[in-house]
């Protein structure tokens, strides 16, 4: 049994007034208890969101972490620092920061594994990019992303991640994948697992991610293999994020 995770990802945006707000319609939301929900703020209003969620059914996550200890590394954050916060979710390897801080395929892994020796869960984002899906590489592209980092942690760190599917082209673009072309590399990724461990591949949670609103969330979370979601744009309106909370059947 997979439990449902919807997690928002509100990258370089938000305000203390908005975590409020969040803490307030949320502490009053009538939602299924079956399904986890995150709020990935930026990591000023960690602090703050700890406290406006803790009668609600949110659930910290962030955006991502350094994955040294401590030390002389200006700006940066550690995943012990995140724990003290109650962070619970933590992103490794999102487009963006692959994309625009050149986080590659082992600075992914040793986040990911950062955030594991903090007890903490990290989710772990992979994705094709529009010219490596028109050469035919979707697949190849994110079964290799995600044997990067499984083929280094061992079977019992394997259990506590989740991944995020989220193609490329989708995120932020108003572009979705269809429910038929998610499923299919969701398919792939935990037929793929199952190389690991078959149980792990069955109980493994799979989001995903690009574009995803409160129009299109009901179907692409009703294909058996899309366990959440994970969430940019439209988890900055409260409105919109409760209806795809509310749209996990
Ligand atoms: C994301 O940033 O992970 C994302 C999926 O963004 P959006 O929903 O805006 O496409």
């Amino acid at each position: 049994m997979r439990v449902p995770l919807i997690a928002g990802n509100w990258k370089m945006n938000g305000s203390l007034a908005l975590v409020e707000q969040f803490g307030q319609a949320f502490g009053e939301a009538n939602l299924s208890s079956s399904m986890e929900i995150a709020i990935l703020p930026p990591s000023p209003y960690l602090a703050a969101a700890q406290t406006a969620f803790e009668k609600t059914p949110l659930r910290l996550g962030a955006q991502t972490v350094n994955p040294e200890p401590s030390g002389a590394y200006t700006g940066e954050v550690s995943a012990s620092m995140l724990s003290e916060f109650g962070v619970h979710y933590v992103l490794a390897g999102h487009s963006e920061r692959r994309s625009l801080y050149h986080e590659d395929d082992k600075a992914v892994l040793v986040r990911v594994q950062a955030v594991l020796n903090e007890g903490l869960t990290p989710i772990l984002c992979v994705g094709e990019t529009l010219a490596e899906r028109d050469e035919g590489r979707t697949e190849a592209t994110v079964l290799s992303q995600v044997k990067t980092v499984f083929d280094m942690l061992n079977a019992q760190q394997r259990q506590h991640v989740v991944i995020a599917y989220e193609p490329v082209w989708a995120i932020g673009t108003g572009r979705t994948a269809t429910p038929e072309q998610a499923q299919t590399v969701h398919a792939a990724i935990r037929a793929y697992l199952v190389e690991y461990d078959k149980q792990m591949a069955s109980t493994l949670r799979l989001l995903y991610g690009g574009s995803m609103k409160r129009e299109n969330a009901a179907e692409l979370l009703a294909q058996p293999d899309i366990d959440g979601g994970l969430i940019g744009g439209a988890s900055l309106k409260v409105d919109d994020f409760l209806a795809i909370c509310q749209s996990v059947g």
